[in-house]
């Protein structure tokens, strides 16, 4: 590994919830996609609001959640022209549970036994549901991908940093090149995922909830 690039361990609680999201939320993993545009759209808000008071904010009239599958390479990216993050806030955001909410998730998932919570009053597994309610979004990702990188240039500011796991235990964070401030995620797609390759079935996916995002969603076929 190159000197340039820093490995840092993640938090003993991460660890346990990367593992609890991976295994326990398993039989509903279509929802990391909507997780990962929620964060892209809400991004892209937080950006609008700072363009407010800060002229270096102001989002490109076009700006759209990109969603761009790529069978070559075996990827998806989600893209969007957001607020972007600086190191310090993909260390905070994505290395750590600072957030109280992804703390009360993590203990909620600790409460409930499988057995008990096979389902729930509604006939379904009440499991899913609970990651909408505390957000853990982020870590769902791992749910598809082995790897996942997160290219991000912070609005109003110059340079990129690059954050990338594997989702065991430590990521690494390092230099990027981006032109524009917002942020990609690249997820490597796991063996058993490839259906996340396919336009139609990403459509579905994203149609499903779709009319709750405020922003321009754009399903890009294979690169183009
Ligand atoms: P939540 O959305 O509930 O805060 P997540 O796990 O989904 O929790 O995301 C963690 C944090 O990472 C977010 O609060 C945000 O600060 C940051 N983040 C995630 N995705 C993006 C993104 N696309 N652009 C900017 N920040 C992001
Ligand atoms: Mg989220």
């Amino acid at each position: 590994m190159s000197e340039t690039v820093e490995r840092h361990e993640f938090g003993a609680e991460v660890g346990r919830l990367l593992d609890l999201v991976v295994h326990a939320l398993y039989s509903d993993r279509e929802i990391f996609l909507r997780e990962l545009v929620a964060n892209a759209a809400d991004a892209m808000d937080r950006r609008r609001f700072e363009a407010l008071t800060d002229a270096a904010s102001v989002l490109p009239p076009d700006a759209k959640v990109r969603i761009v599958p790529d069978k070559a390479a075996r990827t998806l990216t989600i893209t969007d022209a957001g607020l972007g993050m600086s190191k310090q806030d993909l260390a905070q955001n994505l290395g750590t549970i600072a957030r109280s909410g992804t703390r009360a998730f993590s203990q909620s998932l600790n409460e409930t036994r499988p057995a008990e919570t096979k389902t729930g009053e509604d006939g379904q597994d009440p499991r899913p549901s609970l990651i909408g309610q505390f957000g853990v979004g982020f870590y769902s990702a791992f749910m598809v991908a082995d790897r996942v990188s997160v290219t991000s240039r912070r609005a109003g500011a110059e340079e990129a940093w690059t954050w990338a796991s594997e989702g065991q235990g430590s990521y690494t964070l390092e230099r990027a090149e981006r032109a524009e401030p917002g942020t990609d995620i690249v997820l490597h797609l796991k063996a058993d995922a490839d259906e996340y390759l396919e336009p139609y079935r990403l459509d579905h996916v994203v149609r499903k909830w779709a009319d709750f995002i405020t922003v321009p969603i754009a399903l890009v076929q294979d690169g183009k």
